[in-house]
């Protein structure tokens, strides 16, 4: 795997969450959208998809991967951006050995898997806020056709709820309140 393979596995928006904080994204269906740092951008333009790691501008009509992504950011060389994502991830550079000492090692190995477990819950957290937007939808949808069934009523009175738990899943510097977001969404069954 070379270095440009090796850093495709960063996520697209841990990418975008640690080049260009003030991004904010927000999920949308299996994309995120948010306002494009390189225009004024009213609207967001800016389209991420985190399944394939890519992102466009569809203003300036600019996007790419993760490396182009931090090669605009940071004005760098795509060579350049792979090797700070690299670093900045603390990803094995492929080529490049090193003797380390057991405490370094133990300590990378401590570093991965504490990114693995983050990866891990970013990912609940992610899925977990696609269900509840696609019930928040299917609530409106059933809600808006002619002939709604009177159990829809029940379900109408938690959009709020579901609303806030949305809202609350967004918080990135809180993790209690995301993680607290995730267990009642769990309690009512709404994802795995
Ligand atoms: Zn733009």
């Amino acid at each position: 795997m070379d270095i440009f393979q090796t850093v495709k596995q960063v996520s697209i928006v841990d990418i975008v969450h640690h080049y260009i904080p003030d991004l904010r994204l927000r999920a949308a269906g299996r994309t995120c959208t948010g306002r494009c740092p390189w225009h004024k951008d009213k609207n967001p333009s800016l389209t991420v998809w985190p399944d394939s790691g890519r992102w466009k501008c569809w203003a300036c009509g600019i996007g790419g991967d993760q490396v182009a992504l931090v090669a605009k950011a940071l004005n760098l060389k795509p060579l350049e951006a792979a090797r700070t994502i690299a670093r900045d991830f603390s990803l094995p550079v492929p080529g490049v050995r090193r003797s380390v000492s057991p405490e370094v090692r133990q300590k990378a190995q401590a570093a991965a898997k504490e990114r693995e477990l983050q990866a891990a819950f970013a990912a609940k957290v992610r899925d977990t806020y696609l269900s509840l937007a696609m019930l928040y939808r299917c609530i409106n949808m059933v809600f808006d056709s002619p002939d709604p069934p009177p159990a829809i009523a029940w379900w109408v009175n938690r959009l709020p709820v579901i609303e806030s738990l949305m809202d609350e899943l967004m918080i990135r510097d809180d993790e209690v309140r995301r993680v607290e977001a995730v267990r009642a969404a769990r309690e009512w069954g709404l994802c795995g």
